[in-house]
């Protein structure tokens, strides 16, 4: 199965690149939440407690922005190379409707459900959020 992207519109793919841009920008603005990651050293053991989970959630905060900027800078990438809504497993063409959800999405809903299944993080090569 051969496909190139045309099963969406030129102004869809524009509009989508439109929405990516604007979120990379936007992820590109350093991060305040970072002084949060450190680790504090309390008298309390409660306050510990406290302190470690409010680092754990600072630090998996930075996670997921970090594997968001990735995606989008992913997502631009094949709008330049034309291959943007096309699925990375199955090559088939990804669903408007997804895109318009999810406009970084590179796999379609089958292949993603799938890879949850088998528990197969579908994307390990991020660079670490330093
Ligand atoms: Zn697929």
């Amino acid at each position: 199965m051969t496909t190139n992207g045309n099963h969406l519109g030129d102004l869809d793919t524009a509009r989508r690149k439109a929405i990516l841009e604007g979120m990379q920008a936007e992820l590109a603005i350093p991060l305040s939440e970072r002084d949060e990651v450190r680790v504090e050293y309390l008298a309390d053991p409660l306050d510990q407690v406290k302190s470690n989970t409010d680092r754990d959630m600072a630090v998996q905060r930075l996670d997921q922005r970090a594997k968001l900027a990735h995606e989008v800078r992913l997502a631009l990438a094949r709008i330049r190379e034309g291959e943007y809504g096309i699925c990375e497993r199955c090559e088939r063409p990804i669903p408007a409707r997804r895109l318009d959800a999810i406009p970084w999405a590179r796999l379609c809903v089958p292949c993603q459900s799938e890879l949850e299944l088998l528990g197969v993080e579908e994307t390990g090569d991020f660079e670490s959020a330093a």
